[in-house]
């Protein structure tokens, strides 16, 4: 019998976004911003048979979260949780041959997954962020918020693993080639998280468990790997943190497979 969970963040960006998690008898996909061929590709890949899937939860209706969605749903028969504004604003991934709707920040059971969602600062209808929960191990997903608020924190306090956006350092944001609205954006209390907005989330939440800290939606014109890394060792280690290991998810491949027992 398995008695943890596994996670892999199959790709994270800008340009597509999904988590793979998997507990007990239950796989389930976060997020689907990438085709449904480049899916099975990355799943068979890491030793996961794309049929396997069980459900797809979707955070938020922005393309680089749900470009496959209807895709992947349809090829593959997939329940899809998703909270009623998100529904409404995905009608352009086409009919989802099974809607189970959620209510932010009412907990639901995905298989033997415990779900547990939460109402974060983003531009869209009703963005979440997610706790997964199989058997006292706890694994937090925030990507796609503009400022970390109280609930946000309160959510992921203890948990074992997180997968956390740090998407912009401030400087390169600032002195970069995006056009003023765009930073304006960006940097809004409704846009995306900077290496040191991460940062100050992460030490705030993180506990003697933390195992793995995933640092996810990396922009890649507007950071680099090391400055992100570097801001969350940082973050850890002012905590006292350091037996927590730190992975930077990409946009064209799979972190490997974590398993927390
Ligand atoms: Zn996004
Ligand atoms: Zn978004």
């Amino acid at each position: 019998m398995k008695t943890g969970m596994r996670f892999s963040v199959i790709a994270s960006g800008s340009s597509g976004n999904m988590v793979f998690c998997e507990a007990g008898s239950t796989r389930l996909i976060i997020d689907a911003g990438i085709t449904a061929r480049e899916t099975e590709k990355r799943l068979t890949a890491l030793g996961i048979k794309p049929s396997s899937i069980d459900g797809l939860i979707i955070t938020h209706e922005h393309l680089d979260h749900v470009k496959g969605a209807g895709s992947l749903a349809r090829r593959y028969d997939l329940p899809v949780f998703v909270n009623a504004r998100t529904l409404d604003g995905m009608k352009a991934a086409g009919k989802l041959p099974k809607v189970l709707m959620i209510q932010t920040g009412v907990p639901f059971s995905a298989g033997e997954i415990k779900v547990n969602s939460f109402t974060k600062c983003h531009d869209a209808g009703d963005p979440i962020g997610l706790t997964l929960s199989f058997n006292g191990v706890r694994i937090g997903i925030a990507t796609d918020l503009g400022l970390s608020t109280r609930l946000v924190e309160d959510r992921l306090k203890g948990c074992d693993a997180l997968i956390v956006e740090f998407n912009h350092d401030e400087e390169m944001l600032e002195s970069g080639p995006y056009p003023w609205f765009l930073k304006k954006r960006i940097r809004g209390r409704e846009g995306h998280l900077s290496n040191t907005q991460a940062g100050g989330l992460v030490g705030e939440v993180s506990g003697d468990n933390l195992r793995y800290l995933v640092l996810a939606h990396l922009s890649k014109i507007n950071n680099v790997p090391e400055k992100a890394m570097e801001a969350a060792k940082r973050a850890l280690l002012e905590r006292g943190r350091n037996k927590t290991s730190v992975l930077v998810a990409q946009e064209s491949a799979p972190i490997p497979m974590v398993e927390i027992s």
